[in-house]
């Protein structure tokens, strides 16, 4: 028998595992080999499949990139010409989509991804529960012979319909209408997880509201795009045909043993401590951040990078963060509706590889007290099809000018809609951080940096601009001035940070989709694009108009700029003398996503109805509600099952000892004994009555009238109770025999990762 056989025109048969051996080789040293083989004999095939892992690492990244990935590559490669630009039309340009095209990329996604090795396919979509969602269908389909073949339709690939019924909807369906509608996303890639061929999707009910966080997404970047055109225009930019917002969202995480994880209920049920006393080391000496990054962790990352790549994920930037066992991941941006997938699936792979490594990957705000809380920094920018950044400041005055409007545009914005930037990354978890003296804080304000800040003044005033170009001010667009870009400092306190082209919305949550951020500064900006479109189309004099406008905009809120220290508790005085609001816990915030104005701006711009808001609006008191009375439930089950006992245990030993020692001599004080048995004593009255007096504060809820009133009680009572329950087992944990402890200590779970 030969290993493989040439049939003719670079076609092989392999028939033995040397065969099969050879295979690779070609496929390692010469990848572009015109040759393709088949398998005959099961040990020849089995023998790849078990090597291909092997295999594919010996790939250098550029080759493997993206491979999982039905991307650009792969369109061009296998879709006829007129498909291929039919496609695209639709994917740069919006364009319907033809049913016939649908068809041809439909079998040429499945003929891909079956050669991938997919058995399935899945339209993925992002329900409002914040995580995806997806339901998977095989590829195969019955044969008159009893055999099967893999088929895939272009209706498939455009719409799924899953039953609805089990995801958040907050009163948009009721479960009798249990149908909901998924429909394609052709702007963000098809790819593949397992065996799995992944569609991106959008998700809505049979009524046609949206029940996902990406429809308001691509409906945001829509109407920024229409609004931002019109300035464009105005300034006589005729040959722009789109405008995209990219986003770089930094992800941090923090990376604990999953032995450890394992043993305490608290991360297991709701992913953050709620007991811990405080380690005899932590943040303090600053020496994590940047630090050298452990073997186990280097080890997690390198496999991270790669399975990230392979799915066309940017991963770029990576490093340990300030707490120890905390770590940073940052992509490059991408569009953001792109950027919002990727940062999904590179949460989900995140935690799916820390478990090969027996690793827990923690994205909560808040895991543990004491040391620094993790965020997700919205990076954000608008730019022209043609490659334009709106948010640098160029190199003419000219652009000079455009480059001041937009800004304006996204100072306005952030003022007038302050409170819905909050709202957008309101979550339980996220309250941990904002608003709890650590950064960023609750008010929403702009760093913008010295050299901006005093062009601003100065256009403010109609004073000479002393920067690097002393330049009168007051006469039009054509004597703006110029400046550098990057010329900005570091402010690591703000939050909303303007970093040289972008700006930084470092309020985020790093358990939350960017979505919901991103929706709101879509559309904040696009009404502050719309109001100066509509006043400087109407203008005589564009330049003059546009100097008044810069200038008007500036006057109006130059409140929301703030270059100071945001963590200072002056600021939080100041601010509210600014009349800037300061919402510390997602029941203050959400119910002004209600406010006349808000709803005005998010109907107008057609980016939500109000059922949507309404809906939204009860979704995110409901998850802060039972997020927090999931805590609740656990704190008491683990304080009465397990703290309480190991308490006991540990004082009867102490009582035995006393005992024992004054069996031998009756004349010993046993002071050492009696007085910690006292105190653990006390401290075991404490808990139990604070457990009790927990419980009682849950069964108080039922009370409430509405949902809105449920998560006040929960802020005023709930969460205030839980605080008095950790008190007393933190401090139990601190006299309390290591051995006899029931869980592991902050110390064993921040600094066992090596
Ligand atoms: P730092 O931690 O210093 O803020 P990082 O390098 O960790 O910086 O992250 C910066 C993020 O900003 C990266 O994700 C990067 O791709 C992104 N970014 C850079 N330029 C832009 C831009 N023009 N628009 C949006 N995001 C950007
Ligand atoms: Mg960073």
């Amino acid at each position: 028998m030969y290993d493989a056989v040439h049939k003719g025109n670079g076609v092989f048969e392999v028939h033995t595992i040397k065969g099969a051996f050879l295979f690779m080789n070609i496929l390692l040293f010469r990848p572009k080999a015109k040759a393709s083989f088949s398998f005959i004999g099961e040990d020849a095939f089995a023998f790849f499949k078990r090597k291909k892992g092997d295999f594919m690492m010996k790939k250098t990244v550029p080759e493997y990139f993206g491979s999982l990935v039905f991307d650009d590559r792969v369109m061009r490669a296998m879709l006829s010409a007129d498909v291929y630009a039919s496609l695209k039309k639709t994917i740069d340009e919006g364009a319907k989509l033809d049913l016939s095209v649908a068809n041809a990329v439909a079998i040429a996604m499945k003929d891909w991804a079956v050669a991938n090795g997919a058995t399935h396919y899945t339209h993925w979509f992002q329900p409002l529960t914040g995580i995806t969602a997806e339901k998977h269908d095989s590829f195969i389909t019955p044969a008159p012979n009893g055999s099967v073949i893999m088929e895939f339709s272009g209706k498939e690939l455009i719409k799924g319909e899953p039953d609805a019924s089990s995801f958040p909807s907050g009163g948009l369906r009721a479960t009798f209408e249990a149908r909901g509608y998924t429909a394609w996303d052709p702007t963000s890639c098809a790819f593949i997880k397992g065996k799995t061929l992944c569609i991106p999707t959008a998700f809505c009910s049979y009524g046609g509201e949206a029940l996902d966080k990406k429809t308001p997404l691509l409906r945001s970047m829509q109407a920024l795009n229409k609004q931002a055109l019109r300035i464009l225009h105005l300034f006589g930019n005729d040959t722009v045909k789109c405008i995209r917002t990219a986003v770089g969202p930094e992800q941090e995480y923090f990376l604990i043993d999953k032995e450890m994880y394992e043993k305490r209920k608290d991360l297991c049920f709701t992913g953050r401590t709620l007991f811990g006393a405080k380690p005899p080391k932590g943040q303090e000496l600053d020496d994590h951040y940047f630090g050298v990054i452990k073997p186990r962790v280097t080890a997690y990352m390198e496999d991270l990078n790669e399975e990230l790549w392979k799915l066309g994920i940017l991963a770029k930037t990576e490093h340990n963060e300030v707490a120890p066992a905390q770590h940073e991941l940052a992509p490059i941006y991408s569009t953001t509706n792109v950027a919002t997938d990727h940062n999904q699936l590179t949460m989900e792979i995140m935690q799916k590889v820390a478990a090969k490594h027996g690793l827990v990957c923690l994205l909560h705000e808040k895991p543990f007290a004491g040391v620094n809380g993790s965020g997700k920094h919205n990076n954000w920018s608008i730019s022209t099809d043609q490659g334009v950044n709106l948010l640098s400041p160029g190199d003419t005055p000219y652009e000079n000018a455009q480059f001041l409007l937009f800004l304006c545009a996204v100072i306005k914005a952030v003022d007038d809609y302050q409170d819905l930037l909050r709202v957008s990354v309101a979550t339980a978890g996220n309250d941990h951080r904002l608003g709890a003296n650590e950064a960023p804080p609750a008010i929403v304000s702009i760093f913008l940096g010295d050299e901006l800040n005093d062009i601003l003044e100065a256009i403010e005033k109609d004073e000479p601009y002393n920067g690097a170009e002393k330049t009168q001010m007051k006469l039009g667009v054509k004597v703006l001035p110029r400046f550098n870009r990057d010329t900005t400092d570091r402010n690591r306190t703000s939050p909303f940070a303007f970093t040289g082209n972008k700006f930084e919305f470092r309020m985020v949550g790093s358990s939350d989709s960017i979505s919901c951020a991103n929706i709101m500064l879509n559309t904040a900006v696009a009404e502050s694009l719309k109001i100066f479109a509509d006043e400087l189309e109407q203008a005589g004099e564009f330049e003059t108009a546009l100097h008044a406008l810069i200038q008007k905009t500036i006057k109006d809120h130059k409140r929301i700029i703030f270059n100071g220290n945001g963590y200072d508790d002056a600021w939080i005085e100041e601010a509210e003398a600014r009349g800037l609001s300061n919402y510390r816990t997602t029941p203050d915030c959400i119910p002004h996503v209600l406010d006349q104005k808000n709803v005005d701006i998010l109907t107008g711009h057609k980016v939500f109805t109000y059922a949507e808001i309404r809906s939204r609006y009860e979704i995110t008191l409901e998850n802060y509600s039972k997020t927090v009375i999931i805590e609740a439930n656990t704190m008491v089950d683990m304080a009465k099952n397990e703290i309480i006992p190991a308490v006991e245990a540990y004082a009867l030993e102490l009582a035995k000892t006393a005992a024992a020692k004054k069996a031998l001599d009756a004349g010993l004080a046993c002071k050492y004994e009696t007085d910690l048995v006292k105190k653990l004593s006390d401290l075991t009255d404490r808990m139990a009555e604070a457990a009790d007096a927990l419980e009682e504060a849950l069964l108080g809820l039922d009370e409430a009238a509405d949902i809105a009133e449920e998560a006040n009680m929960v802020r005023d009572t709930v969460l205030v109770k839980m605080c008095e329950l950790r008190l007393a087992c933190d401090e139990a944990e601190t006299v309390t025999a290591k051995k006899y402890w029931p869980f592991p200590t902050y110390g064993d779970l921040l600094f066992s990762v090596k």
